[in-house]
């Protein structure tokens, strides 16, 4: 066993691995297995699953390191922004009972205030600006 585990060892150096596209090409495999399933199987739906599945299988074991992160660092430009943004909602929605989020208009920092009905003035803890907030509801 540790004979074979010395082997893999050798095997996967200088290969890539696993990252965070890996794991964002998983996720998109399942979709694409629901959406196909939902459709009594697609072709082309088919023909993409594999290309998905080679493309993941070929990214671990390349040794060509310098693109496979030039990949993933592409992959996270576009995935950060969408995993803060649905951080955030989940967030606001988990605490819009005690609590609002408003945006500071001169730093863009997002604030977190309590929920007092009316207009309140605030002050930015990153900028010190002071600005108008209305709380509705
Ligand atoms: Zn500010």
């Amino acid at each position: 066993m540790a004979n074979f585990k010395d082997k893999l060892v050798r095997f996967m150096n200088g290969r890539y691995g696993i990252d965070e596209l890996y794991f964002g090409l998983i996720v998109l495999y399942i979709v694409l297995f629901f959406v196909n399933y939902a459709l009594q199987r697609v072709f082309i739906i088919d023909l993409l699953m594999w290309a998905v599945l080679i493309f993941m299988i070929y990214r671990i074991f390349s040794r060509n390191v310098q693109a496979r992160t030039g990949e993933n660092e592409k992959f996270l430009k576009i995935w950060n922004p969408i995993r803060t943004t649905s951080k955030l909602t989940i967030r606001r929605i988990k605490e819009s009972k005690t609590h609002r989020f408003r945006k500071c208009p001169h730093c863009s920092t997002m604030l977190r205030l309590p929920r007092k009905t009316g207009k309140h003035t605030v002050e930015c803890p990153s900028c010190h600006h002071d600005f108008e907030v209305r709380i509705r509801l």
